[in-house]
């Protein structure tokens, strides 16, 4: 027997309805270089609608990619629903990836225009002659930095504002809800960067699944700032989620700095403000003698958040860090951290351990941890190791026009996430580590992000990251590399003495070098991958 409901597709124009009928009067904030730009969601609405309109006159096909090199933004969150919402294809470029990677993903994904932010387009225009496909150029103007004069060769350049005067409004129509809506491509740590490509019902699932209480929980009456760019896996969901709920948005656009972060958080009464945890560590300092009760939640991933963090922040806001895991290919929200009322009354530290793990998948996302040879799951003791493995309607099944695919996904259907994790009798997931990172020591594992969460535990340390070393005897040994805190002193002793009884003895670090900085991904991630190549031929004592 089959159900007698209506066959409804799920796409992001029922999103984009909502807050033009509903919220016409709620909307996006957004900090350029010269101010703070206020947009309705009416305005946006009706900007988005004859920005579907440009897209038209411009000649773009019916299913061509649409792609934006850009800061979080109103004008940005205007093409997150006008590409996909006009039957096109959204693909947000991470303006801070290499250039051939950037050539690669632009040609490979097909782009037909690029909307480039005008602060960006020095950096972006002696680019542009190798991206093959484009050609349209338009500039938005946010408020700084200068237009080359010359147009690249083959391409028209647009200013956004111009085009949007001279456009109409147009209607959506989108039937089909497995169409594609957008596309990101993963940093692509080793080889070229992979295509994920989401369709309009896994993205309309995902928002559903990242509003619910026990995931992100965003309602109409939350500020949320998401300091996660717009192009690093879809700011989490947090632009779509708002425009449903219609909750207001705060955009930091150029303005990332510690100090306009903590300033945006109290001047604009934030309630949910999520970022990676680099972003957290830098604006701590900065929410001193701050009003910051309007905050409700800080959720935090993209990769490991220290505890000490998390508690730092407890001490300063009253609000722990609410940590998520996901990656590009999870669209990307698939578990969260909450603390489930039966273990409540438990005592702080041990809440504290709680918060430190990536917490249970989140309703409408089924995680294994498994042995990634077996498949065989691993014991739910807090111990044994084994791969996240992952599952659901908004978890992508292969990449786009890829032959890398078959690797990253097992025959029965889930895809390999190659992050290492334990998982505990009540669910809870820790992670372990990236299986690229972990120092494989005697044919041990030792987790880098463990020892790292201690390290950065130490007063007097700003920032650690922990990678493997060749050596002799043990195939790889961990070196801490680490940047102490503004005024400090500490030497390598002192930091070994400090991991005395908070890790296992063969997992102490062989050598501590000090850093000025940890350098970081085009995400803001630690780039290991750096320190790896600067550390190559260090010679352990
Ligand atoms: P990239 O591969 O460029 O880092 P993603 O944002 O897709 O881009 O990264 C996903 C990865 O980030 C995950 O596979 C995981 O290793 C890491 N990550 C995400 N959230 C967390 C978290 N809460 N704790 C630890 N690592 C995390």
């Amino acid at each position: 027997m089959q159900g007698l409901m209506q066959d409804h597709p799920l796409t992001l124009v029922h999103f984009f309805d909502r807050a033009e009928r509903l919220f016409a009067d709620k909307g996006v904030v957004t900090a350029t270089a010269t101010g703070r730009e206020r947009r309705s969601y009416g305005e946006w609405a009706d900007r988005t609608r004859r920005l579907g309109g440009v897209l038209d006159t411009l000649g773009i096909s019916d299913d061509g990619r649409v792609a934006t090199f850009g800061w979080n933004s109103g004008n940005h969150l205007e093409l997150y629903f006008a590409a996909p919402c006009s039957g096109r294809v959204l693909h947000t470029l991470n303006i801070r990836l290499f250039p051939e990677q950037l050539t690669y993903i632009a040609n490979h994904a097909e782009d037909e225009v690029v909307f480039i932010d005008r602060s960006l387009a020095g950096a972006v225009w002696p680019l542009l002659p190798t991206f093959e496909t484009v050609r349209h150029i338009v500039v938005m103007d946010d408020g700084a930095g200068d237009v080359p004069d010359e147009a690249p060769d083959g391409k028209e350049v647009h200013d956004y504002e111009e085009l949007l005067a001279a456009a109409s409004p147009v209607g959506w129509d989108v039937r089909d809800e497995d169409q594609a809506a957008s596309m990101c491509y993963t940093s692509g740590t080793t080889g070229n960067p992979k295509g994920v490509v989401y369709s309009h019902r896994s993205s309309y699932l995902h928002t559903m699944g990242t509003m619910a209480a026990d995931a992100i929980g965003a309602s109409e009456t939350d500020t949320i700032l998401p300091v996660v760019p717009m192009f690093h896996a879809n700011a989490w969901g947090l632009a779509h989620s708002a425009v449903a709920t219609g909750a207001d948005l705060v955009m930091p656009g150029p303005n990332m700095n510690p100090k306009a972060l903590a300033e945006m958080i109290e001047t604009e009464k934030v309630t949910i403000a999520a970022g990676v945890p680099t972003i957290w560590m830098g604006v701590l300092p900065e929410l001193e003698g701050r009003d910051t009760s309007a905050l409700r939640a800080i959720p935090c991933g993209g990769s490991a958040v220290p505890k000490s963090l998390s508690e730092a922040y407890r001490e300063k806001t009253g609000l722990p860090i609410f940590q998520a895991w996901g990656m590009t290919e999870t669209s990307p929200v698939a578990s969260a951290g909450h603390v489930k009322s039966t273990l409540r009354d438990r005592p702080e530290e041990e809440l504290a351990d709680l918060r430190a793990t990536i917490g249970v998948p989140v309703c409408g996302v089924d995680l294994r941890i498994v042995d990634p040879d077996t498949l065989e799951p691993v014991a739910a003791d807090g111990q044994a190791q084994g791969e996240i493995q992952a599952q659901g309607a908004w978890i992508a099944r292969e990449y786009y026009h890829d032959d890398r695919s078959p690797e990253s996904f097992t025959e029965d259907g889930w895809l390999k996430t190659g992050d290492v994790a334990t998982i505990d009798e009540h669910g809870y997931m820790r992670i372990v580590d990236r299986t690229k990172d972990v120092v494989k020591s005697g044919g041990e594992w030792i987790s880098t992000v463990e020892l790292e969460n201690e390290i950065m535990g130490h007063p007097k340390v700003a920032e650690a990251a922990v990678i493997g070393v060749k050596h002799p005897k043990w195939g790889e040994r961990p070196l801490a590399c680490v940047v102490v805190a503004e005024g400090e002193e500490v030497t390598g002793d002192e930091i070994v003495e400090f991991l005395d009884g908070k890790v296992a003895k063969w997992w102490m670090p062989d050598d501590v070098v000090f850093v000025e900085e940890i350098p970081k991904t085009s995400v803001g991630k630690f780039s290991k991958k750096d320190l790896r190549t600067t550390f190559a031929d260090h010679e352990l004592p």
